[in-house]
């Protein structure tokens, strides 16, 4: 089954659901493949990659 095709990802600047054949942007962090819905996002990304993959691996609770 083409699984890739329907998958979505979440864009971890804005939270978006995002499929990565139709992301805007996609970068490249410790690894892992991010994809993002728009170049503002991606450039978001660029500037402190760490506290949006950290925001995502460990949610903050309050
Ligand atoms: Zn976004």
């Amino acid at each position: 089954m083409p699984i890739e095709t329907l998958e979505t990802v979440k864009d971890p600047v804005c939270g978006m659901d995002v499929e990565p054949r139709k992301a805007a942007a996609r970068r490249e962090f410790e690894g892992r493949t991010y994809y993002f819905c728009s170049n503002v996002c991606a450039g978001s990304f660029d500037e402190n990659p760490r506290s949006y993959v950290d925001k995502q691996a460990s949610p903050t609770q309050k």
